[in-house]
């Protein structure tokens, strides 16, 4: 059923591209020009969280590309009047926007924050400029005599035969885009948008993803730009302006943000008013302003304001309440038939897996880990404690690789690992979860799962454009569904991680963190927010972990669930480890009782310190 929508969006298509006067025909294919940059867009922005406002000097970068290559540069080459000239225009505009896309993206999406977008602005406006101070590309008075794209015999001067190439590339890219982000390089995309730490840690190089949405983007502006070119056969600097840039990213946001056919929505939308505006405002308001300038910033001010998620969730939840069948599925992959991944085999019981030495982190001139020593093995529980402050956190990021000691070394697998990013750490084996959930909540909880197991799949962009990843695709959600399930989340499969309660939510941590076939496991507070009898759970499912040969780190306040499970302990005070051994050995040595009875605040010490009395 949800094929259906498609399929009725393209029948009227062909009727309106048949059927309407020529200049409405004209205004359809501009919805499907804006479209095109509109949907790079959804992908940078709503999808991936990069905000651009520079998208139209991407497209005027391939429109002046083909543009100077059908005319100029025909002469220049002796090509005049070879019909292959606009689709050699077509690659070039494509080597020249993904080009400069590559380098500018190099620079800018270094920056985070506000720095990106003004980054996009300050580039935006430098190319505009660029195009109009450029002799040879006709300067702002611009350039004429684009030759049309031929087709065969066909030649695409009419809007009618070139409105079907336009929106054949626009529902090429939506079939395209919808089955990459329906895939493991697609989950990879997503999680771009909750910062670095979480998809690092997952084993995503997140400056490569994010420098492949930006040229993707990029490369989506120019077909639009080539497009253009062809059909004004006549361009100037105007149409590649800042003030595009930003109606470009109002499309997007305001169509429906990280949905693809909001794109389309949005274009059209903003593409219509702006073509009713323009003819009611002069008469309302008399000839002279650019009124509707005005009155489309209001317009979209109270759009944003009423639908923050953009007009395209409000609609197909519209869609679904009128007609029930449209409902969205939940994804309906694998059957029993699903290939099981290959599982890496686990280091022998007993090996030292991951291993620190004097450790030292500064912050300032605050220690927070002074010499820290500690090693874990496979097979065993081993648990980090220590009052508020005491610097468990810190030292968690010293060796997962969020953040690099000062001094010492940390080694993983035998390899030594400082000064490498979270994913090598992925790579050789850790998996791990955060004291402050880093769920994508809005994502279904097998959806969280699955990007746990990102390491483990292969295949790439072209293959989940193409669907050709079903294979490996179905292996990863079985997977993560097995981790799923295991984890006794079973009845949440579909649920809106965000939607769980808390505890819960870190047992989703947990299980992405299975889903990566990991030997080494950091569980930062694994328990807090659990009720008793899901601790109990909790506790059980670790010690089969263990029994399997997991070597498992944990930091974690509830005293009880430590004493019965650790195999030994490390206790951490201002950052020093002040004691370590067995359980037992650790509950009487006066050191820690200190440490703990004096945080007299500290509930957790306060038990310790009741359960050594004891
Ligand atoms: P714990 O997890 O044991 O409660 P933390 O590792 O979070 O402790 O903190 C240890 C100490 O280091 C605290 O005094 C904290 O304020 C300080 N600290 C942690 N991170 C930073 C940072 N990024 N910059 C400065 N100080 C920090
Ligand atoms: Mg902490």
């Amino acid at each position: 059923m949800r094929r259906l929508l498609p399929l009725v969006f393209v029948g009227l298509l062909a009727l309106g591209l048949a059927l309407l006067p020529e200049f409405q025909v004209t205004l359809v294919n501009n919805i499907g020009l804006y479209a095109l940059v509109a949907i790079g867009l959804v992908m940078m922005t709503g999808v991936a969280g990069m905000t651009s406002f520079g998208q139209a000097a991407f497209v005027g970068l391939a429109a002046y590309a083909t543009g100077w290559l059908g005319t100029a540069g025909a002469q220049l080459l002796g090509l005049a009047g070879s019909p292959l000239l606009p689709w050699l225009g077509l690659l070039l505009g494509l080597a020249v926007a993904g080009g400069v896309a590559w380098v500018l993206g190099a620079v800018t999406l270094r920056l985070s924050g506000h720095y990106l977008p003004l980054g996009t602005i300050a580039w935006g406006l430098s190319l505009y400029f660029l195009f109009g101070n450029l002799e040879f590309l006709g300067g702002h008075t611009g350039m004429g005599g684009i030759p049309p794209i031929e087709l065969g015999s066909l030649s695409l001067v009419t809007p009618r035969p070139l409105g079907v190439l336009i929106w054949a590339v626009v529902l090429l890219a939506l079939w395209a885009l919808s089955n990459l982000l329906d895939s493991r390089e697609g989950r990879a995309i997503r999680s771009l948008k909750s910062g670095r730490v979480m998809a690092e840690s997952m084993g995503i190089d997140t400056g490569r993803y994010r420098l492949q949405v930006f040229v993707l983007a990029a490369l989506l502006a120019a077909l639009s730009g080539w497009l253009y070119a062809h059909q004004q056969r006549f361009i100037n600097p105007t149409p590649f302006n800042l003030h595009i840039g930003i109606e470009y990213l109002f499309m997007a946001v305001v169509g429906g943000a990280g949905h693809l056919w909001g794109a389309v929505l949005g274009a059209a939308l903003i593409t219509l008013m702006k073509e009713q505006l323009q003819d009611w405002l002069p008469r309302l308001l008399g000839a002279s302003g650019q009124f509707e300038v005005v009155v489309f910033g209001l317009l979209m001010l109270l759009v944003l304001q009423r639908y923050a998620d953009g007009l395209w969730p409000t609609l197909s939840s519209l869609a679904a309440r009128l007609l029930p069948g449209l409902k969205a599925q939940p994804a309906a992959v694998t059957g029993p038939d699903a290939a099981a991944l290959p599982q890496p085999a686990l280091p022998p019981r007993g090996t030292t897996l991951l291993a620190a030495r004097e450790v030292t982190k500064r912050f300032g001139g605050l220690v927070a880990n002074h010499k820290v020593a500690l090693d874990v093995r496979a097979g065993e529980v081993h648990a980090l404690i220590g009052p508020n402050g005491a610097g468990k956190s810190t030292f968690f990021n010293m060796i997962s690789g969020v953040d690099d000691p000062t001094e010492g070394e940390v080694r993983l697998m035998d390899m030594p690992m400082v000064g490498q990013p979270s994913r090598a750490f992925a790579a050789r084996g850790m998996g791990r979860t955060f004291q402050h959930v880093r769920l994508l909540k809005e994502r279904s909880v097998l959806d969280n799962v699955a990007l746990g197991a990102h390491r483990r799949g292969r295949k790439g962009w072209f293959a989940a454009m193409l669907r050709l990843d079903r294979a490996e695709e179905a292996a990863l959600l079985a997977e993560a569904r097995r981790q799923i399930e295991r984890c006794g989340l079973g009845a949440y499969m579909n649920d809106a991680a965000g939607s769980l309660p808390l505890g819960a939510q870190r047992i989703v941590e947990i299980a992405r963190a299975l889903a990566g076939a990991p030997c080494v496991l950091l569980l930062d507070e694994p328990a807090a927010g659990l009720r008793h009898k899901e601790k109990h759970q909790l506790a059980e499912l670790l010690s089969q972990l263990r029994q399997e040969g997991l070597c498992i780190l944990i930091v974690e306040h509830d005293m009880e669930f430590v004493m019965n499970l650790a195999d030994r302990i490390t206790v951490l005070d201002f950052g020093q480890v002040i004691s370590h051994g067995t359980p037992a050995q650790v509950q009487r040595d006066p050191k820690v009782l200190e440490a703990y009875l004096g945080g007299a605040d500290d509930l957790a010490g306060a038990a310790l310190a009741e359960k050594a009395a004891a």
